[in-house]
């Protein structure tokens, strides 16, 4: 017997919704199921610029690229380290979402897990698919923490620094070259890229060098910006978010070549997020957000539940 065209449209929705439910099960918190476009997330540093000559520069001169992909994005103009204004402190902070005056020389591990970490136990994905490449080897702890039951295991891949030349440290533009090869190769789903010119030039006070290289990050970040969108993995599903791990001494408390105090140089930090989940041509300067929010906010992005973060989602950027 002929089966009647009802049948089909009945049979059709049934195994529609029999689907979302199977896919619905995944997700811990059923709430949060599919309710994001963003499959992936990638956090780019750049380790201690000044928000003085960045976007609160005169005409925002040092940073153009930044100024126009806003059309694409959302600033927050009050952001702020509220921990420790240093390297592996502020990176900490944004990763596992808790403050911590962790050892700055790259020989002590956080505390707790970071949104790598738990990313990764929570998916049971590949180590390829959460990375941390940085200009600087002192970073690589980023991979790991001290906590019982963490330390060791679900960690991120890196590719941090360089070994051999004294310092550790490498140009940015290797670290670049580093990070196309990793999303073209592996395609992760959360990644963590330091880029520490800016900072390197400041600590050698060279306030020429040191322009030049905020203008170069800034380039940087239009080039990442158009490279996720060649790559068919990340177009249209990836969220960037650009921000420091710390500032640097107001004039009055030191000048540009230093950090590491509470001066307001030094706590105030960049928040600039593109991303499909985003709002778009966005300034924001109400609420209360900090570094520690990256770390949730992340986390919400990939449905990851976070755990042990003292940071909170940062709700206003979202659509
Ligand atoms: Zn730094
Ligand atoms: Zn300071």
């Amino acid at each position: 017997m002929k089966k009647p065209f009802l049948y089909f449209v009945l049979s059709f929705l049934l195994f529609s919704c029999s689907s979302n439910d199977t896919d619905a099960q995944i997700i811990t918190d059923p709430k949060t199921e599919s309710k994001y476009q963003t499959k992936n997330v990638i956090l780019l540093v750049v380790d201690g610029a000044r928000i003085s000559e960045t976007w609160e520069a005169a005409n925002k001169e040092n940073i153009p690229n930044r100024v126009s992909l806003l059309s694409q994005g959302v600033f927050i103009s009050n952001f702020k380290n509220n921990g420790t204004t240093n390297t592996n402190p502020g990176h900490s902070a944004m990763c596992s979402g808790v403050y911590e005056n962790i050892k700055n020389n790259g020989t002590e591990l956080p505390g707790f897990p970071s949104v790598m970490q738990q990313w990764l136990k929570f998916t049971g994905a590949d180590k390829t698919k959460a990375w941390v490449v940085a200009s600087k080897d002192k970073l690589e702890v980023l991979n790991d923490c001290k906590l019982a039951d963490w330390k060791g295991k679900f960690q991120p891949s890196v590719d941090c620094g360089v070994s051999g030349n004294g310092s550790g440290y490498r140009d940015d533009l290797v670290t670049m070259t580093k990070t196309k090869e990793v999303m073209a190769k592996y395609s992760p789903n959360v990644m963590v890229i330091n880029l520490k010119d800016v900072d390197s030039y400041g600590h050698a006070n060279n306030w020429n060098e040191y322009i030049k290289a905020i203008k170069t990050t800034d380039a940087t970040i239009k080039e990442i910006w158009n490279y996720i969108q060649s790559l068919p993995a990340y177009k249209d599903k990836t969220t960037l978010i650009v921000s420091n791990d710390h500032g640097r001494h107001l004039d009055a408390n030191g000048g540009f070549a230093e950090h590491g105090d509470d001066c307001a140089g030094c706590r105030h930090i960049e928040f600039f997020a593109m991303g499909p989940d985003f709002k778009k041509n966005v300034t924001i300067n109400t609420g209360n957000y900090e570094q520690i929010d990256i770390a949730s906010t992340i986390a919400e992005l990939l449905r990851v539940p976070m755990q042990y973060t003292k940071g909170k989602v940062i709700k206003d950027i979202f659509k």
